[in-house]
């Protein structure tokens, strides 16, 4: 696991808006990157990215993958 900065994870919500990301579950824009990023087999990265809104009891996330050729300012 990598750890991620304020600014990575802040690249990565800009870059899940770019892509139009929405919440599986209720559809909302607003979401948070995880601190923690996994190393992919092709050396993306794998996220968690957690829905802002306080629509889900248990909370809310999905994985969102950043390709190899992406800079987040690592
Ligand atoms: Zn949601």
């Amino acid at each position: 696991m990598q750890r991620l900065t304020e600014e990575q994870r802040a690249r990565i919500e800009q870059l899940a808006r770019d892509e139009g990301t929405t919440c599986e579950g209720c559809g909302s824009a607003r979401l948070r990157c995880g601190e923690e990023a996994r190393r992919t087999h092709d050396q993306g990265l794998m996220v968690y990215l957690w829905c802002a809104e306080g629509v889900h009891p248990r909370g809310a996330y999905q994985y969102f993958t950043i390709l190899p050729e992406v800079d987040i300012g690592a």
